[in-house]
């Protein structure tokens, strides 16, 4: 039987723009259990199981402390699945990851390629979180679906590092490969266009539908060890849309995982 860690990263220090992601993750179980919804996913997964266990909240105060939670949880042989956060997380968990899992396929959905060298001097920056992964070596391989604010820095770095972007404005879902290699998911829910996803730091129109993003979910037939999602910013959610929405992909994915 699967195990899984639920683990929730209350940290934004290293978000650019508002701070907020670091209220998310008890408003997200909050919607999960709210009695709104069931706990089972579409494909017909009771993510009420005894094979899942929360390992609740952790108050971040040192970056670098994401990455020995992370670890504590992967040496009880469970895969981990993350509330977070601002995006800056993924690095610390990715690199908890790296020894367990030396060939690893990412698959990040973002607005944002997220590949800067370095954001305003800071190269954990929320930004930069890929760029840290590519250039440790830490995935084999990753590919980006959702992105529409690709620079030419960005552009540059996805070359060096063999990124595989499909960015909103070409998207072909059939045109998304096939992952060989252990897979972890990043889900930025700044992905999802602002009208689904409101509680996000950075609204970025020209985005993803739920359905796609459910869809490309389900799509997916390799073994995914691992998953984040990331930068709800309950300060900007209305009607906390956005925290049943981060609730339902939650569902989905731990259906996949199990
Ligand atoms: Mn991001
Ligand atoms: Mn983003």
């Amino acid at each position: 039987m699967t195990k899984i860690c639920i683990q929730g990263i209350k940290y934004d220090k290293k978000s650019s723009y508002q701070k907020g992601p670091r209220l998310a993750p008890p408003l997200i179980r909050e919607a999960l259990h709210s009695g709104s919804l069931n706990l089972f996913s579409e494909n017909g997964i009771s993510i009420e199981s005894s094979t899942i266990v929360d390992k609740g909240d952790f108050e971040i105060e040192d970056y670098f402390s994401i990455e020995e939670i992370t670890k504590k949880h992967l040496n009880s042989n469970a895969k981990i699945f993350t509330l977070g956060g601002d995006h800056s997380i993924t690095y610390p968990i990715i690199k908890a990851h790296h020894k367990k899992f030396p060939k690893l396929d990412i698959l990040h959905i973002d607005a944002h390629a997220d590949l800067y060298n370095n954001y305003e001097g800071d190269i954990y920056s929320h930004a930069c979180p890929f760029a840290r992964i590519m250039e440790n070596g830490f995935a084999t391989r990753l590919v980006q679906v959702g992105i529409r604010t690709l620079n030419p820095h960005q552009a540059e770095q996805a070359e060096k590092y063999k990124v595989e972007i499909h960015q909103m404005k070409d998207l072909d879902f059939s045109t998304i490969p096939k992952f060989k290699n252990p897979l972890y998911i990043s889900l930025d829910m700044d992905a999802f266009d602002p009208a689904f996803a409101p509680g996000v730091s950075h609204h970025e129109p020209g985005g993803l539908t739920s359905r796609q993003v459910i869809d490309l979910i389900h799509s997916i037939d390799a073994e995914i060890i691992g998953a984040d999602i990331v930068e709800y910013n309950p300060n900007r959610d209305f009607q906390n849309m956005t925290a049943f929405l981060a609730a339902k992909m939650m569902k989905e994915i731990l259906g996949k995982m199990l």
